[in-house]
């Protein structure tokens, strides 16, 4: 049963190098599991007992499910789809010294930009091309060994291991091919998408690690791959929500594209496309008004997006009491000034849910002289004023191409987000009833 949880993962993660991928993989387990894609721009349907998603920008995902019987309000798990990457330029090669031509890119999100050196990478993600008279949107994945970032060498920058910044308009344009005449990587893009290269009209293409995610360590405890932050609680979330029983609420799984980015584009936590889903679906279901009011009273949001580990070589950087370990449990992420939503309601909740199954949990605040990043929980809170808690599974090397987190952490999430989505809870005037 563990085995299998893990060789799903490793499969989910090597079959998603962007997250275009990532959204249609967690769209076809949805599919296969009796879910309907429902259309923003086509009236819904919903009945009880039956499942539902919707995608947004091709990259943001947010599944739900109908109960049968309808007691209290929605149980929300957030995660991110997307991961720091390059994007490519439509300008695609420059012609560099050496008889070279690199791909013009571009980063997004704030990578450690060194991890991506002197590694074979690739290409994937969407395109836009004409076919019988429409705008249509492919999934492309090169899948090849086709690109590499040199380092200079040593010898010319004796420096080099003292710290050299790198320059993304310089150092970061990965090596294409040999020659001076531009315009083969668009051929490429469009032999892969099986379109000719007149009916290529537009792309949302970024680099990946061809590296693929594995299970490392003595005894194969630990995960090591690109996009683990935050495929893996996205794909955790979404184990737990399939594998749930009913409860009486709601169950929703929000996956968000554009979190590395801010958020704040049509299809991040920071648009209305949560709202506009639960809205839209509270209508079809008859609440209105007072009763909408309500759901979202008894509602709870777990935003799940991973969370720093205790360095093996820098201690010094965690917090001196609250430093989460590999393998340690299921990571609750607290901050006086509320860059993470926890507080001590949805902390004591979520806490009792985990403790009756059986899941560890550890405790992660910022070393207090140390800001920290932010998070999808604040970000959706704004949007959709819940009762919510931060989470996420211990990792290193965060935002790295490669990360490293701990085997047995992913199997803890997939146990509590089964138990969150599973359990009954009311929040009334006498308390909160589990
Ligand atoms: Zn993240």
């Amino acid at each position: 049963m563990h085995k299998t949880e893990l060789t799903d993962l490793l499969r989910f993660l090597n079959a998603s190098p962007s997250c275009y991928h990532a959204a249609a993989n967690i769209a076809s387990a949805l599919e296969k599991a009796g879910f309907t894609r429902l259309w923003e721009s086509r009236p819904w349907d919903v009945a009880p007992g039956e499942g539902y998603y919707v995608l947004r920008g091709d990259a943001s995902l947010i599944a739900f499910r109908v109960p049968r019987d309808i007691v209290s309000g929605f149980r929300i798990a957030a995660a991110h789809s997307d991961s720091p990457t390059f994007k490519i330029r439509e300008s695609g090669e420059v012609p560099s010294a050496g008889n070279c031509l690199r791909l013009s890119v571009e980063p997004y999100g704030g990578m450690i930009q060194r991890s991506w050196m002197d590694r074979p990478l690739s290409v994937a993600g969407r395109v836009m091309v004409r076919a019988e008279g429409r705008i249509v949107s492919r999934l492309v994945d090169v899948d090849q060994d086709l690109l590499v970032m040199p380092s200079v060498a040593i010898h010319m920058d004796r420096e080099v291991n003292k710290g050299t910044a790198l320059k993304a308009n310089v150092d970061l344009l990965p090596l294409f091919a040999e020659g001076r005449e531009p315009g083969e990587f668009r051929r490429l893009i469009a032999r892969t998408a099986g379109v000719a290269e007149g009916d290529l009209l537009a792309t949302d293409l970024y680099l990946y690690p061809r590296a693929p995610a594995v299970l490392t360590g003595l005894n194969r405890e630990f995960l090591a791959g690109p996009r683990l932050d935050d495929l893996l609680c996205a794909f955790g979330c979404l184990q737990g929500f399939l594998a749930a029983e009913e409860s009486g609420s709601l169950p929703v799984l929000a996956v968000f594209h554009n979190e590395e980015v801010g958020s704040g584009t049509r299809q991040g936590a920071d648009s209305t496309f949560l709202t506009d889903v639960l809205e839209r679906f509270c209508d079809r279901l008859g609440y209105l008004g007072e009763s909408c009011r309500i759901a979202a009273a008894e509602s709870f949001l777990v935003s799940a997006d991973n969370a720093h580990a205790v360095h093996p070589a820098h201690p010094e950087y965690a917090d001196g009491q609250e430093a989460p370990v590999l393998n340690g449990g299921i990571v609750v992420k607290y901050s006086a000034a509320q860059r993470y939503t926890t507080d001590a309601l949805s902390d004591a909740l979520f806490r009792e849910i985990c403790g009756d199954a059986r899941v560890p949990v550890q405790r992660y605040s910022n070393r207090a002289d140390l800001p920290g990043g932010a998070t999808l929980g604040n970000i959706s809170a704004a949007h959709l004023s819940v009762h919510s808690i931060d989470i996420g599974l211990p990792q290193l090397a965060m935002h790295a191409a490669y990360e490293v987190a701990g085997a047995r952490d992913y199997q803890y999430l997939v146990r509590a987000m089964t138990a969150y989505y599973s359990r009954r809870i009311r929040f009334g005037p006498m308390g909160v009833e589990l």
